[in-house]
């Protein structure tokens, strides 16, 4: 099995603890794995059985208020667990050989809601997708979606493919060719969490790209910290200069928002406009905006 043995996480836990710490296989630590297990093992039934959910949080012009798209992010309804957030099932997903499916589940999901959207008359706004790392090594992508936008009569324009700097790394040349055969559809291609990682800043110029996203961590502390707003004011200039599109991720205070506008940050994500949430609601939202009449 692909399963850790109990033993190997034990021996984790005692060397992340002090030195010489014995490795005591306690009763949180056995419910911690049976519970990962069971997860792993119902994985299967909970794509079978329609558990899992895309929610979709909307990226908003800081200037205008407008929603200009929407994310993608999946969680899981567990019958028993109840909704159980990504940072804890995709490792799962992934070690269990899932990740092609997961995103193909997704990538439908967005198309689906495209087409809603347009079916009730709402503007043509974009849905970012997450690409975990070995879908820049999967050949069939870029088919996939090309065939999946066609089914539901959606222009692949309107798709745009979040991915991270540690993906294109591990395999420039399948990762660069992944990306220009998504480009060559007319999806877009934004660069997650940048800042954290490698944050080489030659990537921004070497991978075909359109979007970057700079992550939460350097948000958090504007406008109290000067140094992270002056990290963010390097990145905007730089992506002014190479024409690259500037997202402002995990805006949470009204401060925040201002601080972005000042620096030229167009565009932003976050709790002070919405929460991440089924498209229903998304749905309601975007009819009742445009209710209200610019
Ligand atoms: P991410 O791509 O960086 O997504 C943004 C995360 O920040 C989401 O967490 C979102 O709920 C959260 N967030 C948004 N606004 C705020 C804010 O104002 N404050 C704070 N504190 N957090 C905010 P979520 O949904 O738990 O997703 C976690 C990660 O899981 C994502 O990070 C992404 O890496 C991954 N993920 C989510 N959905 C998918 C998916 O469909 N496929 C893949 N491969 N990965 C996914
Ligand atoms: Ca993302
Ligand atoms: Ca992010």
């Amino acid at each position: 099995s692909h399963l850790p043995a109990l033993a190997d996480i034990a021996l984790y836990h005692a060397k992340s603890k002090a030195p010489g710490t014995v490795a005591v296989l306690d009763e949180e630590l056995q419910r911690d794995y049976r519970r990962r297990r069971d997860l792993e093992l119902a994985i299967p039934t909970g794509f079978s059985e329609g558990q899992f959910e895309v929610w979709y949080q909307s990226q908003v012009d800081l200037v205008t208020q407008d929603v200009i798209g929407l994310e993608a992010l999946i969680r899981w309804r567990h019958p028993e667990h109840g909704v159980i957030s990504p940072g804890e099932f995709l490792p799962l997903v992934e070690r269990s050989g899932n990740n092609a499916r997961l995103t193909r589940y997704v990538l439908t999901d967005a198309c689906r809601a495209l087409q809603r959207l347009a079916a009730a008359g709402m503007p043509q706004i974009r849905i970012a997708i997450n690409l975990p790392p070995s879908e820049l090594a999967d050949h069939s992508l870029a088919a996939d979606l090309r065939d999946t936008c066609e089914r539901y009569a959606v222009a692949p324009s309107l798709l745009e493919l979040e991915i991270t700097e540690g993906s294109l790394i591990n395999n420039i040349a399948s990762a660069s060719d992944t990306l220009r055969r998504l480009r060559r559809l007319g999806a877009t291609i934004a660069l997650d969490d940048f800042g954290t990682g490698y944050s080489s800043l030659a990537h921004l110029r070497r991978f075909p790209l359109d979007k970057v996203k700079i992550d939460k961590a350097f948000i958090r502390e504007i406008p109290e910290s000067a140094e992270d707003k002056a990290i963010v004011g390097v990145i905007a200039s730089l992506a002014g200069t190479l024409g690259l599109t500037l997202v402002a991720e995990g805006i949470e205070r009204a401060e925040q928002a201002q601080a972005m506008r000042e620096m030229g940050v167009r565009l932003g994500q976050g709790f002070l406009y919405h929460k991440p949430q089924p498209l229903e609601a998304v749905l309601r939202q975007l009819a009742e905006a445009g209710g209200n009449g610019d």
